[in-house]
């Protein structure tokens, strides 16, 4: 039995069928199956040219027609439905000068990257395997579909994408394919950062990381990465950190961070164009961070806030593998704080200057950083009628 998210499609793939056409399931879904691992999404592909398609489904949407995908919309899903196609001849390292639509499956998983991503899957499950995928994911192999020094000349992200393969999956690259990514790095350079961006969080994020990053290093690719250029050695230190393949993408990225030094952290993250709440975030889990190194005290968890503390003290952890940091421990700190937010105070700004019958002022906000300040350090309970005792009591009102 196919999983549920090739079943739910296989009423496309029929209509494509009835109306004469050729439909598979391809790429990422199809290896994933084999692989068992979970699948995001089904990408279909059919020797029905765009126009076909659109012909075929009642509700279309013209995603990237000009590449042959039309996004179609059945029982309430989205399919991305792509027409054959074979790519001519690459002038920039990027992409084809030319898309051009065939009636060929062959052809379409001839312009595939890699064999496990290069092959194709019937309504019935039956796998269509022209460049031995299937084996290459027995052996645990990452091979291009052809020779790799034209795969990687035509478009050089494929070095990026295999890198990420391998943090993903665990796979090695197969000897040809490493030896011409060594020899073919430089190219990487002609990728947008965006698109390099995309691929390396994907690495971040993988199961595998300390391979991933290593084979960053050892093939030289990093030197293409932004402001990675001049960190071979730190990269490289940081690879065989034992616990890095336990940090999620965010550990990782605030690892990093640590990794590369005094440099101008916000500007190091804008360079890789990544959002600004994430650069954000990381500042400030490098800069709590760096406060935990002597320990954490109350006043230190509440300004980090949870999430932070979780992600700083994994980091430590992985950092420092023989002092005595415990994410539990964090927790449970944590959970223990008098309040973990301003608005848990049980007094406002009106209330105190109705107490000192004054106008409002920055002494307002004053007063109130004061009482957070002795909540959370438990020198007074979170309690109206007991902070304003105190406030009396040290003449603060
Ligand atoms: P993921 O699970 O991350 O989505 P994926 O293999 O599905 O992995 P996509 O970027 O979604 O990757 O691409 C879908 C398919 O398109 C790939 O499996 C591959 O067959 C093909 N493909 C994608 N990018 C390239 C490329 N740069 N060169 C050649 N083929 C590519
Ligand atoms: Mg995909």
């Amino acid at each position: 039995m196919l999983p549920t998210i090739f079943q739910q499609a296989v009423p496309i793939l029929k209509k494509l069928e009835k109306a004469g056409f050729e439909a598979y399931f391809v790429g990422g879904s199809v290896r994933d199956h084999l692989l068992g691992r979970t699948i995001n999404d089904v990408d279909i592909a059919t020797s029905a040219y765009p126009e076909e398609v659109k012909a075929i489904f009642h509700r279309t949407i013209d995603l990237g027609i000009e590449h042959g995908t039309v996004l179609v919309l059945e029982e309430g899903r989205e399919y991305e439905i792509t027409t054959f196609r074979s790519e001519s001849s690459y002038t920039d390292y990027r992409r084809p000068d030319k898309v051009e639509f065939i009636r060929s499956l062959d052809g379409d998983l001839k312009r595939r990257d890699f064999t496990m991503n290069s092959m194709a899957m019937n309504c019935d499950g039956t796998i269509m395997d022209p460049y031995h995928g299937k084996e290459d994911i027995h052996n645990r192999l990452i091979r291009t579909v052809g020779s790799p020094e034209m795969r990687f000349t035509e478009d050089a992200l494929r070095m990026m994408r295999a890198v990420r393969f391998v943090s993903q999956l665990g796979f090695s690259l197969e000897s040809s394919t490493l030896i011409s990514l060594r020899e073919h790095s430089r190219l990487l350079e002609h990728i947008a950062v965006e698109r390099k961006t995309m691929e390396f969080e994907k690495i971040l994020a993988g199961l595998w990381k300390q391979k991933g990053l290593k084979l960053l290093v050892d093939t030289h690719l990093y030197k293409e990465l932004p402001y990675l250029g001049g960190y071979g050695a730190q990269l490289k230190a940081l690879a065989d950190l034992p616990g890095l393949d336990t940090l999620n993408k965010d550990q990782a990225w605030l690892l990093l961070l640590t990794y590369i030094g005094e440099v101008d952290v916000q500007g190091f993250l804008k360079g890789w164009r990544l959002p600004s709440k994430m650069i954000r975030v990381r500042s400030k889990e490098l800069d709590i961070l760096k406060e935990r190194k002597t320990g954490w005290t109350k006043t230190l968890l509440y300004r980090a806030g949870l999430e932070v503390a979780l992600n700083v003290e994994k980091v430590y952890g992985c950092l420092e593998p023989s002092s005595d940091f415990s994410v539990e421990r964090v927790m449970e700190q944590y959970r223990n704080l008098a309040i973990s937010s301003r608005q848990e105070l049980d007094v406002t700004g009106t209330d105190l200057m109705a107490w000192a019958d004054q106008k409002g002022g920055p002494w307002v906000k004053e007063r109130l950083l004061e009482i957070e300040s002795a909540i959370i350090n438990e020198t007074i309970p979170n309690d109206k009628e007991e902070i304003r005792r105190w406030l009396t009591e040290c003449n603060r009102l």
